[in-house]
């Protein structure tokens, strides 16, 4: 599935074609890429277009004073919906839900307004500056083709829109002499220059394609690479055997915990367990029945990590580690006990041909860090050293350290 969606990523990248297409679901997500970045732009455009628009009436004032309260009524009309729609785009429902489905329609929309103002002014002006609000139509469409970001295809219908206004204004309102004249040249002049426009709104709109692309490409690499950091992480700290904890997360684990614990004045508990003659069971049943019987003791050993911080691990071969937090020996003597019996309790069946029992042997020791010499090293040795005690006074028993080997004898 994601192969599939960085193939069709890939492929369009490489498309060479005139136009981008996307299909349905990568053109909703442009769009809304789109709109999350350019909507402010649309908003520049609005002001400034409304600015130019006004401002220029400042002329109609000096040129045309006899003029000026017509030229000013018409741009006042044109210049509502403007201000209007502007306003609203400041508002945040209206952002949410009209101006993302509508950007483009409404960039449309401000400059039918705009050109068709310009137009009617044009009409009702003199000569000669009649002709330069039919010249400002190229400043509305500056502000219309490269300010607001509009896209290609809304573009061509801006365009024709605006092509449509301005011979109607000009064909059907316009003075009868010279009409031809002005028809063509004010026709070449738009013409002339919305070509231009719509090329670069198209060249812009196919490069801000490809960029949504290529970062589209990159965040779906930067999410694969997560993924095998995680991975990565995760194996370097689990035993592949018994999928929990495997020494060098116990290590870390534990100068962690260690460092709580110091500030905590807490104690942490160690539990060391062996796993009793466990080369006789390999040599009896055969290293993978052994393998299995690994995966359960550790299985077991991990039910009794029970709270968070605590962490049982493989310490290495058939021995097992768990760091309990906030556990003086005795508790944690207590905990070593119920794993002890529930070991011995467990029937280890392998492939139909193995059903047996096993026992194993445990070392307790805690430690309140910050206390004489206290230190993980040295709690770690404690266990350990308890553990060889229990095997020495005959295997299956929880020797916790500083108390008789046979306290917690049990069989
Ligand atoms: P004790 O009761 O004194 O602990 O005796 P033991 O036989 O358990 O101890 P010993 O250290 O002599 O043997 C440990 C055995 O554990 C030897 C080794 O082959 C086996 N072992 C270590 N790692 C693995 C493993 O990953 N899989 C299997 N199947 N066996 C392993
Ligand atoms: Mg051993
Ligand atoms: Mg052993």
């Amino acid at each position: 599935m994601k192969d599939a969606k960085l193939y069709t990523l890939q492929q369009l990248l490489n498309d060479r074609g005139w136009r981008l297409r996307f299909n349905e679901e990568l053109e909703r997500d442009f769009q809304l890429d789109y709109f999350r970045r350019y909507y402010v732009h649309m908003q520049i455009a609005g002001i400034v277009g409304l600015v130019v628009f006004l401002a220029c009436g400042i002329l109609d004032l000096i040129w045309m004073t006899e003029m000026a309260g017509r030229t000013w009524l018409i741009r006042l009309v044109a210049g509502l919906p403007m201000a209007v729609l502007l306003l609203l785009s400041f508002r945040e429902p209206f952002k949410q839900k009209v101006g993302k489905n509508y950007m483009q329609h409404f960039i449309c929309l401000l400059a039918t307004s705009a050109v068709g103002g310009l137009i009617a002014i044009s009409l009702n002006s003199i000569e000669p500056y009649n002709y330069y609000y039919y010249n400002a139509i190229t400043v509305a469409m500056v502000i219309v083709f490269v300010l607001s970001r509009i896209q290609f295809k809304w573009g061509v219908i801006s365009a024709v829109i605006m092509w449509l206004s301005v011979n109607i204004g000009l064909i059907g309102f316009g003075q009868a002499e010279n009409k031809l004249a002005i028809v063509v040249i004010i026709n070449y002049v738009f013409w002339g220059s919305s070509i231009s426009a719509l090329i670069g709104t198209f060249l812009i709109e196919r490069s801000l394609r490809q960029n949504y692309l290529q970062s589209r490409l990159l965040s779906m690499e930067n999410c694969d690479l997560e993924e095998s950091n995680m991975t990565l992480q995760y194996l370097s700290a689990i035993d592949g055997l018994t999928q929990i904890a495997n020494r060098r997360s116990l290590d870390r684990s534990l100068a962690i915990e260690w460092q709580r614990a110091r500030r905590k004045r807490e104690p942490v508990g160690f539990i060391m367990a062996d796993i009793d003659h466990f080369k006789m069971f390999n040599d009896t049943y055969g290293h993978q029945a052994g393998d299995e019987c690994l995966r359960v003791v550790a299985s077991l050993i991990k039910d009794h990590a029970r709270r968070p911080g605590d962490l049982a691990a493989r310490y290495g071969g058939e021995e097992f580690a768990l760091v309990l937090i906030n556990s003086t020996a005795e508790q944690a003597g207590i905990i070593a006990e119920q794993m002890r019996k529930k070991i011995m309790e467990t029937t280890i069946k392998y492939d139909h041909s193995v059903s047996t029992n096993i026992t194993a042997s445990f070392g307790v020791a805690s430690m309140v860090p910050g206390q004489g010499q206290a230190n993980p090293d040295a709690l770690v040795l404690e266990a350990d050293q308890a553990m060889y005690r229990a095997k020495r006074s005959g295997r299956n028993r929880v020797v916790v350290s500083g108390q008789p080997d046979d306290d917690r004898t049990a069989i």
